[in-house]
Formats: C-alpha cells, sequence, structure tokens
C-alpha cells in the first residue's frame, strides 16, 4: 500500500483527495521507486487544478518529478537500493507522478542522485532549477560570457529565476532580477542578484522595433509581451534562453532584432531533454549552485499542502522552491 494524492474529475471540475492505494494501482514500468521527495512546479499548479488540458485520465496522481529510492527493477542500469531523479517525460501529466509514497516509472527516464546531494536538495532544485540550468548552458554554448554585460532574469522570486540567478550569479555573471513583488528584493540579493527592477518596466514592448542595447543575455520565464518587450532592448549578438509561460504564450514581435543585432531566441524544454544532457545539468548544478542559497529558496510541505499551494504558484505567490516531504 501507499498514500497518494489522488486527482478525479467531475462535470469538469477536478478534487483532490489523500488515499491509501495497493501498489498494483501503479501504472506500468519497469522500476518501481520509494519517492521520499517531490515539488512544485508551475505545470504541478496547473495539473492541481485541471487546466492546460494536460492531463487526459483520471484519477490522477500529479507531481512531474521525484527524487527517491529504487525498491524494484528489471530494468538493466537500476537495481534495489539506487538513489534516482525524475523530471519531466510528461510523469506527472500523463503517467502518474511524484505525489505519492511510490512511483512505478521506465528506467529509461531515471538519472542517478548525484554523490553528495540529498533527495530533498535534488527536489529543492526539481524540474524548475533543472531548467534554469539548461538555460544557462544554452547561453554558455551560445558563447555568452560574464564580461559581455548584464544578464536579465524574469519572473525572478519563482522556482526558474531562483535557480537561475543563483547560478549565474556564482559562475561570475552581473545579474539583473526582474520582479514583481517588492518583498522580495533582499532575497533575490541575498541569491546574488546584482540590480532588481520592477517587472512592470519590462511587461509592454515599447513599440519600437529596437530599443537602447540593455542586456547581454536573458533568463525568461514569463514569456508573452515580457519577452516581445525584451528582445529589442538585448545587445548586438546577444541571447535570449526562452523557457516558460508565466506571463503569456502569444509573442508578438518584429524580425529587426533577429536580423539587424544578431540576437538568438534559444528555446530550452526539460521535458524530453536526453538523458546525457540531463547528466551533465544535474553534474553542473551540484558544482555551480551554492547549496546555502538553494537552502535559503526552500519552502516545505506535505501532500495535504499541495491543493493550497497548487493555486498559490499560478498565482505567482510562491517564493523559490517548495519541497513535498514523503517520508523514507
Ligand atoms: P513559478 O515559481 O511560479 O515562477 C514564475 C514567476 O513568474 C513568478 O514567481 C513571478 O515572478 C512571475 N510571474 C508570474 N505571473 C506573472 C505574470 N502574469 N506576468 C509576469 N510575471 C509573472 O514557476 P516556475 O516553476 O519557476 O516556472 C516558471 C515558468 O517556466 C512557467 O511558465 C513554467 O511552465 C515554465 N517552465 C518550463 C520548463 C520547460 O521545460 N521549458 C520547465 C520548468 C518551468 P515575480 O513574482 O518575481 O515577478
Amino acid at each position: 500500500m501507499f498514500k497518494a494524492l489522488v486527482l478525479n474529475e467531475k462535470d469538469g471540475k477536478v478534487t483532490s483527495a489523500i488515499e491509501d492505494l495497493p501498489d498494483d494501482r501503479l501504472p506500468e514500468g519497469d522500476v518501481l521507486v520509494r519517492v521520499h521527495n517531490s515539488t512544485l512546479n508551475y505545470k504541478d499548479g496547473l495539473v492541481l487544478n485541471g487546466l492546460g488540458r494536460l492531463v487526459k485520465t483520471y484519477p490522477h496522481v500529479g507531481g512531474v518529478d521525484f527524487a527517491g529510492t529504487v525498491l524494484e527493477s528489471s530494468h538493466k542500469d537500476w537495481k534495489a537500493g539506487d538513489q534516482v531523479i525524475l523530471t519531466g517525460w510528461r510523469v506527472g501529466e500523463i503517467h502518474w507522478g511524484g505525489y505519492a509514497e511510490k512511483a512505478r516509472v521506465k528506467g529509461e527516464w531515471l538519472v542517478p542522485l548525484p554523490a553528495g546531494l540529498s533527495t530533498e536538495r535534488a527536489m529543492a532544485i526539481g524540474t524548475a532549477g533543472f531548467t534554469a540550468m539548461l538555460c544557462v548552458m544554452a547561453l554558455e554554448e551560445h558563447g555568452v560570457k560574464p564580461d559581455q554585460g548584464d544578464v536579465l532574469v524574469t519572473g525572478a522570486a519563482g522556482g526558474v529565476g531562483s535557480v537561475a540567478i543563483a547560478v549565474l550569479a556564482s559562475l561570475g555573471y552581473r545579474v539583473v532580477a526582474s520582479t514583481g513583488r517588492a518583498e522580495t528584493h533582499d532575497y533575490l540579493k541575498d541569491l546574488g542578484a546584482a540590480e532588481i527592477i520592477d517587472r512592470a518596466t519590462i511587461s509592454t514592448p515599447s513599440g519600437k522595433p529596437l530599443d537602447s542595447e540593455k542586456w547581454a543575455a536573458a533568463v525568461d520565464s514569463v514569456g508573452g509581451s515580457t519577452l516581445a518587450a525584451i528582445l529589442p532592448q538585448m545587445k548586438y549578438k546577444g541571447a535570449v534562453a526562452a523557457c516558460g509561460l508565466a506571463g503569456g504564450t502569444k509573442l508578438e514581435t518584429t524580425v529587426i532584432p533577429f536580423i539587424l543585432r544578431g540576437v538568438a531566441l534559444l528555446g530550452v524544454d526539460s521535458v524530453a531533454c536526453p538523458i546525457f544532457r540531463r547528466k551533465i545539468a544535474w553534474a553542473r548544478l551540484t558544482k555551480d549552485l551554492p547549496m546555502a542559497k538553494l537552502d535559503a529558496m526552500i519552502e516545505r510541505a506535505t501532500l495535504e499542502d499541495l491543493p493550497r499551494l497548487g493555486k498559490a504558484i499560478l498565482e505567482g505567490q510562491i517564493k523559490g522552491r517548495v519541497v513535498v516531504d514523503l517520508g523514507v
């Protein structure tokens, strides 16, 4: 038996309840994991509230990521006792996820928990932090270097934003954090932001195809009109790693920043990211993300807290990273 937060749907309304389920209710897969920690990402908020048409069938167990210990495995790469991380692969959307004491998944979706990282810290990073690292890697691969100028991080006090700031600052970049929440300024400075701007200053495009050059690079988890506003502000050969839609999906812009300034728009996906790149990103996180800063981002929670927190994240009210404790 195992405990899970089970979502049900009736007349288009999604409700949740904690239930004790037998192991044979778990979906198919070749690795059974005892989940120790999960987390809360923006997408989890959508699933918990029945939004985004992400879940196809109910009853459903959400949680797009988890970290835990292998209980049983018929997959060649894993054996009982191995500590593992899962993010993405549409787990928590079309496959039952981490909001349960046990999960059964495909072995090919898992990566090993890096040495020295606890399952709690792995989930403090979670999909949001992993995606932040993929954004940093995309900028580095484009050739962005700390001496080229300021790096803008949008949605700064959220999960992707918080980890992006901490990693970029520790790598020597001058980070400008954009937030809509004045009460997070001290938190963002502690993470390493050199300057903070009000997100209202970049939430609407100027209307001009090019503005004065401000940013050598940007990590954008907001999208929509914010992304449209920052593209004309990019420096010559600047790059935006675009990973999110917290502010909207529609992008209305012109080709001018691309063809006159050589600006690059780098799309970042974490869900289907290949395993070799996942391993690189997790290794980089253990090296380039200061653990004291990660610990300062953590809000601890249990399954009982998730319905409330799932609403809060959609309202942009979660600061940093929620870690869900599922016991040992
Ligand atoms: P989060 O913790 O809720 O952070 C999002 C932040 O965006 C909020 O904290 C808020 O920051 C800002 N924000 C919220 N609503 C906004 C609005 N209407 N206009 C402008 N800014 C707004 O969520 P997250 O887990 O970090 O995820 C952030 C985004 O990245 C989501 O869209 C998520 O779907 C996406 N994502 C994508 C991938 C991928 O694989 N591509 C992976 C993970 C996440 P401030 O309060 O500081 O302004």
